[in-house]
């Protein structure tokens, strides 16, 4: 049996619970749990905010562990390897997304969360083409977030082709954001964060932003008129989108992280003039992790966390509601 916490309904606090994961299958391993952060969609899936949401739910999808069994047909990890396991806990493997190297995209892939029992837990199963190993030198306590929020603001500097010349700038300060700044600042762009809250501008610079913004104040963001050539968005509420569409540069971007759940009400005319696209994307694929923890291992990139025991989970989740974490809440066992 696997010791896991698990909310019942929306909102709920966790509990203790314990579920049998079945027979390990030959392409499987399990992870022996020691660290999980907990990332801002976890509360959305505890939550239902989406709509989708199966209880009981075991959340928690930022996990760093150690292999403590392994399938029969998995050739490529061993057993005690220091490994991670983000969103994902397998893909069919056979799809052309699979085949083009974008598991992320492959439409049977399984999630973490959803239909399957996550890493607030002391072990969970996950087929190993979705475990990834973590390289020597990287922290192993702050290493989670990474598999979950840096793989997902990392991405997009692969997808849309950043250069080190580019302005970029951040919408939201806290798990996501607080990786894309150190990210795009060791990529070598110009970065700005735009954040609500006075007392993060500091820190921000002090992760690798240039400029800090409020990303609530109209006179500052039409002050940035035109600067931008890529802004990425990790915040989950409406913000006035044309305002920041105003701040792109010729051929800029506003791309969507962060799942806001209104829609967008953009002006296309805002788009036509400056031929501005809106975009979307989710966490990265497996090779994208593995070169994302080698980049910022390399450029010691590293989450600032908030540590809690797995016991104190509840007081964990309510410290992430409160929205005042710097920056990401962290499981320790
Ligand atoms: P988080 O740590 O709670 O950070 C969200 C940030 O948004 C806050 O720190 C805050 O930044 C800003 N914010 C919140 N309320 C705001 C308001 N009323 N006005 C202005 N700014 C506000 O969450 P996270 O874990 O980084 O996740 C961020 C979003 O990304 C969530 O929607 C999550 O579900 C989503 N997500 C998507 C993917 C994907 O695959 N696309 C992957 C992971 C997460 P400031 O304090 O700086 O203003
Ligand atoms: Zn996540």
């Amino acid at each position: 049996m696997i010791k896991a916490f698990a909310a019942s309904e929306p909102k709920a606090e966790l509990t203790p619970f314990e579920y049998d994961p079945g027979e390990l299958k030959p392409n499987e391993v399990e992870i022996d749990i020691h660290f999980c952060g907990i990332c801002h969609s976890d509360v959305s899936m505890i939550d239902n905010e989406w709509g989708f949401t199966q209880y009981p739910i075991v959340a928690g999808h930022e996990v760093v562990g150690k292999i403590s069994k392994l399938g029969n047909a998995v050739t490529h990890l061993k057993m005690d390897q220091v490994v991670g396991l983000g969103w994902h806990s397998g893909y069919c493997g056979e799809c052309i997304d699979c085949n083009a190297g974008d598991h992320n995209f492959c439409a049977t892939a399984q999630s973490t969360i959803i239909g399957h029992h996550g890493g607030f837990a002391d072990t969970v199963y996950a087929a190993a083409n979705s475990v990834i190993p973590i390289p020597e030198g990287i922290d192993l306590e702050s290493a989670g977030p990474l598999f979950c929020g840096g793989v997902t603001v990392f991405n997009p500097l692969i997808q849309f082709d950043i250069k080190a010349h580019h302005k970029v700038a951040v919408i939201g300060i806290g798990g996501l954001g607080h990786m894309a700044l150190q990210f795009f600042s060791a990529w070598g762009c110009e970065v700005t964060a735009f954040t609500s809250s006075e007392d993060k501008k500091k820190q921000a610079l002090e992760m690798g932003a240039h400029d800090t913004l409020d990303s609530r104040d109209a006179a500052e963001i039409e002050g940035a008129a035109g600067r931008f050539d890529f802004i990425i968005s990790t915040v989950n509420v409406k913000l006035d989108w044309n305002l920041y569409l105003s701040t792109l540069n010729s051929r800029g971007r506003l791309h969507f992280v962060g799942a806001t759940l209104e829609p967008l009400d953009i002006n296309v005319f805002s788009l036509i003039g400056g031929q501005h696209s809106v975009s979307g994307s989710p966490v990265g694929s497996p090779a994208t992790i593995t070169e994302m923890l080698e980049f910022a291992n390399r450029h010691n990139i590293k989450p600032i966390i908030e540590k809690f025991s797995f016991d104190n989970i509840n007081e964990a989740i309510a410290r992430l509601r409160s929205g005042d974490v710097h920056y990401r809440v962290v499981l320790c066992k």
